[in-house]
């Protein structure tokens, strides 16, 4: 919601000026209630996480007791294995998001810079003037590949959402190998949300240069946005310093067993990722049939363009059909639309043709 911040932050004369002059992040919709929505406004995974989940999750629950492992040596050394990374660099969060304040309170002083291209994930900007930085947004050019604009901008860190949303699509690895070589005086993170949905991932570049972190979250390709937990992997001397700063106890119990039982269960993962991936290409073609503009996606969501209309009547009419997509205020002739299942996209584009001129 777009408030009045001079207003808002009036009567309360404590508040740090950094966040008194905050809007505050607005998260995608999330319906309350029975009502039966088509959801695809939020990337979240259609299906349903790893049964092993549960089980685990279950057996967790004598041990409430007591204080979870400070340090998540058991599910450190698991995604270390699964991704070919040292443990020592692995730093686990309550889902991506806690790693990317993590990184700034590390990685930037306040009056510091942090660059990234735009548009992209809209939280970067809210995290970074909480830190009380400066947010640098370097535009993409047309085709979303890497703006040259990164490699002389002034910041403390710069910021890529690789493969990026809402666009979908995704730099090479080689790009960003350049970059990070490039910019020795800044920490660069690769935010590799979706990276499970594509064809290629940055993942040889932890280690290889001493100021890349790459992300990873369970919210997106495991199916477990309720259960917040991510990763930053990185070199064991960065991982060090992020340790100092966050919480001692920031996976609970329950996050901790159940990651590892989702990342132990490939056999579900990849049958999922194979069944979302199969279900992009379809709702791509069918969206370029009606006549939009569809960036190849290596993400769990595409973005459907109409350049020079507004397609905010749009989204509101989808809603009314009980189809929630997302629309950005920097991309006002797109929609981006969640890759659900087969017959939720049937749903989708049975609501489009009867609600939307392309
Ligand atoms: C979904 C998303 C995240 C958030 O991941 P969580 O692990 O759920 O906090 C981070 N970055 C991008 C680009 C995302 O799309």
């Amino acid at each position: 919601m777009k408030t009045s911040r001079a207003t808002e932050a009036e009567g309360v004369p404590w508040v740090r000026p950094a966040v008194a002059a905050l809007e505050g992040y607005v998260p995608g919709e999330q319906p309350a209630g029975t009502a039966r929505v088509v959801k695809l406004n939020t990337n979240e995974n259609p299906y349903p996480p790893s049964p092993a989940v549960r089980t685990a999750i279950e057996a967790e629950i004598e041990r409430l007791r007591l204080y979870p492992p400070p340090d998540a040596a058991h599910l450190r050394h698991c995604a270390g294995k699964l991704w070919d990374v040292d443990p020592a660099g692995v730093v686990v969060g309550n889902g991506s998001d806690e790693l990317l304040v993590l990184l700034l309170r590390t990685f930037v002083e306040p009056g510091a810079t942090v660059a990234y291209p735009a548009p992209t994930y809209s939280l970067y900007s809210t995290l970074i003037e909480v830190q009380g930085a400066v947010v640098h947004e370097v535009a993409f050019p047309p085709d979303f590949d890497l703006p040259r604009g990164l490699f002389d901008v002034p910041a403390a860190l710069l910021l890529v959402c690789n493969p990026n949303a809402p666009s979908g699509t995704r730099i090479d690895t080689a790009a960003l190998g350049e970059l990070a070589r490039s910019r020795r005086d800044a920490v660069v993170v690769i935010d590799e949300a979706y990276a499970d949905f594509a064809d290629g991932d940055a993942l040889s570049l932890v280690g290889s240069a001493p100021n890349v972190v790459v992300l990873r979250t369970l919210s997106k390709s495991y199916s477990l946005a309720g259960l917040r937990v991510g990763f930053a992997l990185t070199t064991p001397q960065l991982a060090r310093e992020l340790h100092k700063v966050r919480d001692s106890y920031n996976l609970d119990r329950l996050a901790q067993v159940g990651a590892m039982a989702a990342l132990e269960d490939q056999a579900t993962f990849r049958r999922n990722r194979e069944c979302v991936r199969a279900t992009r290409a379809r709702l791509r073609a069918a969206l370029l049939t009606r006549g939009y503009d569809v960036p190849p996606s290596e993400t769990n969501c595409v973005l459907a363009r109409s350049p020079g209309r507004s397609l905010l009547g749009l989204m509101e009419k989808l809603r009314l059909e009980g189809v929630l997509v997302r629309w950005f205020v920097a991309l006002p002739d797109a929609l981006r639309i969640t890759v659900g299942t087969d017959q939720e996209i049937d749903e989708l584009l049975a609501a489009l043709d009867r609600v939307g001129p392309a």
